[in-house]
C-alpha cells in the first residue's frame, strides 16, 4: 500500500532582491530592529535557532559578510560550519555542485554562499534541500548588503521612501550597486549612479535609475554611497581609469564635496585616499560602522525569517525568499 505524504512546504531562499516584496523588506528590517536590543545585553545569545545548522561556503574573500553571518548564526544558537575555498577540496578541483552536495549530506538548514560566478547561489539552491542565502555572486547580487544598507538609512533618516541615493564609483563591477538600486526602487526611493562612462556605462540606466558622469550630481542626494574599484572583477591588464590619482581627483569623496546633512555609506573594504578621503571616512557623516553593526542584526533577521516564517501558501512556486 502506498503511503500518502503531505507535500513538503516550499523552501525559501534569499538569492536576489528581485523577488522580495516591500512587505518582506519591512518585515525583515522590523525583525532586525527587534533583535538590535539583544546586542547590548550582557548575555547576547538567544535560543531561537537551537538545533539548526548554518553552513557558510565562501569562494571569495570576505571580512564583514562572513564574520557577521557566523556571529548571527551563533547569537541565535545555531550550529555553524564555515568553508572557505582556500584549504578545502575546492583547491583540488572539486566543483561547486559536488562541494554543495557534500555539505548537504550533513543536513544543514541554511547554506550561505559567496562565489565569483553569477548564479552560483541559485545552483546550490537547486542541488540541495537547504535554504540558500546569496552572500554575493560575481557582479550580480548581494541582497543581504542591500538590506543592511536600507536598515542603516532607515535608522539615520527615519524613513525608507522618498530617499535619493547617489552611488559613486565602480558600478560596472558592483553587485552591491545592483542590489541596492533594486531595493531602493522597491521601497519607493531612487538612485543616481555617478562615475566615469567606463565604470557607469549608459546601459546601467536599465536598472531603473539615472546616471551622471559629473560628480556635482551628488549635491541633490540624501545619501552618498561610495564604491571601491573592484579589480578582482577586471580582466588582466584591463583598465577603466587613466590612473587612480586622476580618478580620485575627479570622483573621490572629499569633505568639500559632501554637503551638510548628507550621510555617507560604503560597503567596505574602503580604499582610503582613492574613492574616499580619510577625513570623510572618519567623520560623523560616515555611517560605515553603523552598516557593520546593521549587518549583524539584519543577517540574524534573515536566518530567523527563513527558518521560522512559513512560505506564502498562495505562491508555492516561488523560489526566492518571501
Ligand atoms: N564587500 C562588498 C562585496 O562583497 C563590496 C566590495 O567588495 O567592494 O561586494
Amino acid at each position: 500500500m502506498s503511503e500518502v505524504r503531505a507535500p513538503a512546504p516550499p523552501r525559501r531562499h534569499l538569492l536576489s532582491i528581485a523577488d522580495l516584496t516591500r512587505a518582506d523588506v519591512e518585515r525583515l528590517l522590523d525583525t532586525a530592529s527587534g533583535l538590535a536590543g539583544s546586542l547590548d545585553r550582557e548575555v547576547k545569545r538567544l535560543p531561537t535557532l537551537r538545533g539548526r545548522t548554518v553552513v557558510h561556503l565562501f569562494y571569495e574573500s570576505s571580512t564583514r559578510t562572513l564574520a557577521s553571518f557566523e556571529l548571527a548564526a551563533k547569537r541565535l544558537s545555531a550550529d555553524t560550519m564555515s568553508l572557505r575555498a582556500a584549504g578545502s577540496s575546492v583547491d583540488k578541483g572539486e566543483s561547486l555542485k559536488d562541494t554543495a552536495l557534500t555539505l548537504a549530506a550533513y543536513g544543514p538548514d541554511v547554506i550561505v554562499v559567496r562565489h565569483p560566478a553569477i548564479g552560483a547561489a541559485q545552483l546550490v539552491a537547486h542541488v540541495t534541500d537547504a535554504h540558500v542565502v546569496n552572500a554575493g555572486d560575481g557582479k550580480h547580487q548581494h541582497p543581504t548588503q542591500a538590506l543592511l544598507d536600507l536598515y542603516t538609512v532607515r535608522e539615520a533618516l527615519g524613513r525608507l521612501d522618498g530617499i535619493h541615493v547617489a552611488v559613486v564609483g565602480d558600478v560596472l563591477h558592483s553587485r552591491v550597486a545592483r542590489s541596492l538600486v533594486q531595493a531602493l526602487r522597491l521601497v519607493g526611493s531612487s538612485a543616481t549612479l555617478v562615475g566615469p562612462p567606463t565604470l557607469v556605462p549608459p546601459e546601467l540606466a536599465a536598472l531603473g535609475c539615472s546616471i551622471s558622469h559629473d560628480l556635482r550630481a551628488i549635491a541633490d542626494a540624501d545619501v552618498v554611497y561610495v564604491l571601491r574599484m573592484q579589480r578582482e572583477r577586471m580582466g588582466p591588464g584591463e583598465t577603466f581609469v587613466p590612473s587612480l590619482r586622476e580618478y580620485s581627483a575627479l570622483y573621490g569623496i572629499t569633505p568639500e564635496r559632501v554637503r551638510p546633512g548628507q550621510v555617507v555609506l560604503h560597503p567596505g573594504p574602503m580604499n582610503r585616499g582613492v574613492e574616499i578621503d580619510p577625513r570623510v571616512a572618519d567623520s560623523s557623516a560616515a555611517l560605515v560602522t553603523d552598516q557593520v553593526r546593521a549587518g549583524l542584526v539584519v543577517r540574524m533577521a534573515i536566518l530567523y525569517d527563513l527558518l521560522t516564517v512559513p512560505a506564502p501558501v498562495s505562491e508555492p512556486a516561488r523560489v526566492e525568499v518571501a
